[in-house]
C-alpha cells in the first residue's frame, strides 16, 4: 500500500480548548457542534509536550515546534497563540485534501435536526482519495471532520519528507502515523462482509 503522507498525533486529553461557558455560546444547543470561530483565552495543560491534543481534540504545540516549522517555511499551517506565558500555539492546517467517502473508511452519522451537521466517524485509519495519493510539501487537513459534538475535527497531515524532518527533531509527544490512499471501490483492502449486512 502506498503512503500518501503522515498524520500528526500525540498525547490526548491533557487540558481543554473550549471554556465551558464559551462553548455554550459558540455551539449548537442540540448537538454541541461548534458553529463559529472560537479563540481560547488561555489553554492550560496538565503536562507539556511539543505536540499534544486537548480533550476536545485540538492540536496544541510548543514554541520550539512552531519555530521549526517557520524556519522550514512549511506551507499550509498557521499558529495561533493560546497561552502567552507557556508559549503554546494552536496548530491550524489550512489546506484541504479530500478524504475517502468509502463506507469501509467512514461511517456517516445522523444529521442534527437543528444545525444540520452530520458527524463522521473513522472506521479504521484515515484514508485519502486516490487522486491525492501523494501530499505535496507542508501541512494538510482532511475535508471532512471526525467525531461528534465539540470534538469534531479534521485530521492534520504532512508530506513524507516533512514527516522525516519532524521525526529527526524528536519533538516530545509527536507521533507520525502513515496515511494511505485508495481509489473509490478499490477492493484491495476490503474484507468479506457478513451476509446479514446487505439487508440492513
Ligand atoms: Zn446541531
Amino acid at each position: 500500500v502506498k503512503i500518501a503522507g503522515y498524520r500528526l498525533s500525540g498525547p490526548w486529553g491533557r487540558g481543554y480548548f473550549f471554556a465551558p461557558e464559551a462553548l455554550k455560546r459558540v455551539s449548537c444547543a442540540a448537538c454541541e457542534h461548534v458553529l463559529c470561530v472560537y479563540l481560547p483565552g488561555n489553554v492550560v495543560l496538565k503536562a507539556y509536550f511539543d505536540y499534544a491534543n486537548t480533550y476536545d481534540c485540538r492540536p496544541v504545540v510548543s514554541e520550539r515546534f512552531r519555530r521549526y516549522c517557520v524556519r522550514l517555511r512549511l506551507p499550509g499551517v498557521r499558529f495561533v497563540e493560546v497561552n502567552r506565558r507557556r508559549k503554546l500555539h494552536w496548530l491550524v492546517a489550512d489546506r484541504v485534501v479530500p478524504h475517502s467517502r468509502d463506507r469501509r473508511d467512514v461511517r456517516f452519522g445522523r444529521a442534527c435536526r437543528r444545525c444540520k451537521y452530520h458527524p463522521n466517524f473513522l472506521v479504521e485509519a484515515p484514508t485519502l482519495d486516490r487522486r491525492h495519493s501523494t501530499l505535496r510539501r507542508g501541512f494538510w487537513r482532511t475535508d471532512i471532520m471526525f467525531g461528534d459534538m465539540m470534538i469534531a475535527h479534521p485530521i492534520v497531515m504532512v508530506d513524507i519528507d516533512t514527516a522525516r524532518r519532524l521525526r529527526r527533531r524528536k519533538f516530545t509527544g509527536l507521533k507520525l502515523i502513515p496515511v494511505t490512499a485508495r481509489a473509490p471501490g478499490d477492493a484491495a483492502r476490503s474484507k468479506p462482509r457478513p451476509r446479514s449486512a446487505r439487508h440492513r
